[in-house]
């Protein structure tokens, strides 16, 4: 597309293909897969992360929730970094740990919730989330613990979601109970495949059917009504059989929703299973999908549940995170938590989760401690322009069309008027085209979407780069 494109329009590409140089990244060596990747390394690049000190970090949330709108969503996330076992497909934060190395990390939880307690007294949270690593790791008085730490030190509004994740092996009923009691509305559980091959291939040998129903029924027992369970698509040694026939064991343990989640493959993963080829990966991915979606989602319209408008991804979901089958019997009208995207903020709280104050910081806990001044972290800092460039990554990294009155409500500016020279630049280009309410990305070669995507940086910011 460059070498048809007018001389104007090719001077004004210089910038894109210095950074292109500048990230040592080659048009030619973008790997169909790493639309995402290339994206994040520029943003990177462009952005870099800083080392921030605690007493800024307190008075950034002081100062923004002095000014918070009342639309905004707050949300706290505590991060759970252990597992029994680490399943050899999974880029969450976690490790082994040993029960000693739990409780102990359990107890800087309390300590650091308790601590943080003066920064947001007043506050309200929407939602609070518990993630991982697995949190149902922690044994029953630890949890309980922690837990009552969260409430008896923050305050949360009733319409917002409470959710905890769960792994079938740990997860018990005492821990459901209580997590019940405190106002919990859902449980999501990690399930990734019901064939016993693919799980022992996979690093996670451990997990039977039985002990996901067994889980299920006891969070049903407890009193949860709405329950998530996570599948995976790629993982080495599924069929497109064999991932019908988890989803249809899926629909018939009983839970509110299953996620569908692309697997999105370490390096050591690649390696070791397909010969360190991307390309590889992505056709054995593709297979996958292609042999099955439809069968799934004949199944979940059966079963009641909604099925995804696929046609709407570009990327078909190897770039995105998941896709949602719920069943229409449970409608959920809570507030979600959702913990990236304008209007919302995360204060987290763990061993390297990204804390977000919406328009202002994004960072991250590299060394935690029960003491958050002896916490280190680094990050961002944000404003208005790069939140909606953010906006923009987001959408094209999954979608080929981005709708121009969401982002007028998002962000109550024009997005045509905000990157007026980009999106010219883009139309020298025919990359871009205006369809109604709708500016449509036009090609689906993932390298020139990567590049066209980068059209939307300042180019002070790339400038920036380049000269360093
Ligand atoms: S998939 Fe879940 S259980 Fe497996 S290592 Fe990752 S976080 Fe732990």
């Amino acid at each position: 597309m460059l070498e048809l494109a007018a001389q104007t329009a090719i001077e004004r590409y210089r910038p894109m293909e210095n950074i292109d140089k500048a990230i040592r990244i080659r048009r030619d060596i973008i790997d169909d897969n790493e639309f995402g990747r290339f994206i994040e390394t520029a943003a990177g690049i462009i952005y870099p992360e800083r080392p921030l000190a605690a007493s800024d970090i307190r008075s950034l949330w002081r100062d923004y929730l002095k000014e918070k709108k009342r639309d905004d969503i707050l949300s706290l996330y505590i991060h759970i970094p252990f597992c029994s076992s680490v399943c050899s497909f999974c880029s969450c934060y976690s490790h082994l740990g040993s029960a000693s190395d739990i409780r102990s990390y359990a107890k800087k939880l309390v300590e650091h919730i308790s601590r943080s307690r003066e920064v947001f007294d007043g506050a309200v949270f929407d939602t609070l989330y518990i993630g991982g690593g697995t949190p149902s790791i922690m044994d029953d008085g630890d949890f309980n613990d922690v837990i009552n730490t969260v409430f008896s030190n923050f305050k949360f509004s009733d319409e917002g979601q409470r959710c905890s994740e769960m792994n079938p092996l740990t997860a018990s009923i005492q821990k459901m109970k209580m997590l019940k009691e405190h106002g919990f509305t859902r449980l999501s559980f990690g399930a990734q495949s019901f064939d016993a091959e693919v799980l022992a291939l996979n690093g996670r040998g451990y997990q039977t059917e039985a002990m996901v129903r067994k889980a299920i029924t006891d969070a049903r027992t407890s009193g949860f009504k709405y329950i998530n369970l996570d599948l995976i698509v790629g993982l080495y040694g599924d069929t497109s059989d064999k991932l019908v026939e988890s989803f249809r064991r899926a629909l018939s343990v009983g839970v509110q929703r299953i996620s569908l989640y692309a697997l999105q493959p370490l390096r050591s993963y690649l390696q070791e299973r397909f010969h360190s080829n991307l390309g590889e990966f992505d056709r054995f991915w593709k297979g996958l999908l292609d042999g099955s979606l439809e069968r799934i989602s004949q199944m979940a319209k059966e079963a009641g549940f909604s099925v995804p408008d696929y046609s709407k991804w570009y990327l078909k979901m190897s770039d995105c995170a998941s896709w949602s089958y719920q069943y229409r019997g449970v409608p959920s009208e809570e507030k979600e938590y959702i913990p990236q995207g304008p209007g919302r903020s995360v204060f987290a709280i763990g061993e390297n989760p990204t804390s977000r104050i919406d328009g202002v910081v994004n960072y991250r806990t590299e060394i935690f401690s029960g003491d958050p001044d002896q916490c280190t972290f680094v990050g961002d800092i944000r404003n208005e322009k790069k939140e909606m460039i953010n906006y923009l990554i987001g959408a094209f990294s999954m979608k080929s069309n981005l709708n121009l009155s969401e982002f007028k409500d998002v962000f109550k500016k024009d997005l045509l008027k905000e990157f007026d020279i980009s999106i010219g630049r883009l139309k020298a280009l025919n990359a871009v085209r205006i369809n109604g309410d709708e500016l449509v990305l036009m090609t689906e070669d993932k390298k020139e979407r990567a590049l066209h995507t980068l059209m939307f940086f300042d180019d002070k910011d790339i400038e920036k780069v380049i000269k360093k």
